[in-house]
C-alpha cells in the first residue's frame, strides 16, 4: 500500500496557481528524487505537502496511508510522520540550535501522548544523533541560524530528520551549491537513515547529489506537473540532455 498518494493536486500561492495536477505515489522503503528546472514548482510541492498556511490548495487529493492528509494542519501532519526540514528564517542570538531542535521533538511527542525527553535525555539523543552528520559538538551551542555555513544548515536538517524519525521525509536542496564534503556528509546521514519503513523524497536541482543519495526513482517536474518519471538513469539522461531537450521531446509539453 503506498505510504503517500498523490492525485491532481492543483496549488496557487499569492493568486497564481503554481501547481497544475500532479501525480505521485510513494510506497514505504522508496526514495524518490523529483528534479527539475527552477521555478517548475518543486518547493512548492514540499511546502504544500507539509501545510505550510501560504499555500492554497486549489484541487486534487492527498493521503498518507490512504488516509487524507490536506485537512490537517502542519502540526497534525508531523504528528503522523511528515516531515520537511524547517529552516529558520533568521538568526536568534542566544538560543541554541538544540533547545530549538528539542523543543520540536517534545511538541511531536506531545502530540502523540508520549512523555516529554527531559534534558539530560535528549543531549544523549542528540550526540548519537550528530555522529551521523558528522557534525561538530561546537554546534549544540550556537545560536539558532548564526554564522551556519550551508553545508551546516543542510547538516542540520539531516540531524533534525534523525532526532524526528519521520515516516515521510522529505528534503527540498536549496538551490547554493553544498560543497563536495558537505554533499557526502548529508547524503551518508540521509542513506543511514533509509528504511523499510520509511520514505523520503528528496528534491534536488542538480543530478550531484544522487550520486550519493541514489534513489529508486526518479522524476522530473516542468511547470507544475510531473512530465517524466524513471529510474536513477532518467538522472543521468537529465545530465546530458538538461531540461529544454526534455520539455521538447517529452510527451506533456509544457
Ligand atoms: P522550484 O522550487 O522548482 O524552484 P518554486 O516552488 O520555488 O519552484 O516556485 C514555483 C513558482 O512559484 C515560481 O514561479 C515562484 O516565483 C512562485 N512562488 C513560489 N513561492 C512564492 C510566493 N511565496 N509568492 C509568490 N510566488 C511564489
Ligand atoms: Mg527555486
Ligand atoms: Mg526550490
Amino acid at each position: 500500500n503506498p505510504l503517500l498518494s498523490i492525485e491532481g493536486l492543483k496549488a496557487r500561492v499569492a493568486d497564481k496557481e503554481i501547481l497544475h495536477g500532479l501525480d505521485l505515489v510513494v510506497r514505504p522503503g522508496e526514495v524518490h528524487a523529483i528534479m527539475g528546472p527552477n521555478g517548475s514548482g518543486k518547493s512548492t510541492l514540499a511546502q504544500v505537502l507539509a501545510g505550510r498556511e501560504t499555500y492554497e490548495v486549489t484541487g486534487g487529493r492527498v493521503a498518507l496511508d490512504g488516509e487524507d492528509l490536506l485537512g490537517l494542519g502542519p502540526e497534525q501532519r508531523a504528528a503522523k510522520g511528515v516531515f520537511l526540514a524547517f529552516q529558520y528564517p533568521v538568526e536568534i542570538p542566544g538560543v541554541g540550535n538544540l533547545y530549538f531542535l528539542r523543543t520540536a521533538l517534545n511538541a511531536l511527542r506531545r502530540s502523540r501522548g508520549e512523555e516529554e525527553l527531559d534534558a539530560m535525555d535528549f543531549l544523549a539523543l542528540a550526540k548519537e544523533k550528530m555522529k551521523l552528520v558528522e557534525m561538530d559538538p561546537a554546534f549544540m551551542s550556537r545560536s539558532v541560524n548564526e554564522g551556519f555555513s550551508g553545508g551546516e544548515k543542510k547538516r542540520n536538517e539531516v540531524l533534525q530528520m534523525a532526532v524526528l524519525e519521520p515516516r515521510l521525509a522529505i528534503l527540498d536542496e536549496t538551490d547554493s551549491g553544498l560543497d563536495i564534503d558537505a554533499l557526502r556528509v548529508v547524503a551518508g546521514g540521509v542513506n543511514a537513515l533509509r528504511s523499510p519503513d520509511r520514505a523520503m523524497i528528496v528534491i534536488t536541482h542538480y543530478q550531484r547529489l544522487l550520486d550519493y543519495i541514489v534513489p529508486d526513482f526518479v522524476h522530473v517536474m516542468a511547470a507544475g506537473r510531473i512530465v517524466k518519471s524513471g529510474g536513477r538513469e532518467l538522472a543521468l539522461e537529465l545530465e546530458e540532455k538538461g531540461y529544454a531537450e526534455l520539455r521538447r521531446g517529452g510527451p506533456a509539453e509544457v
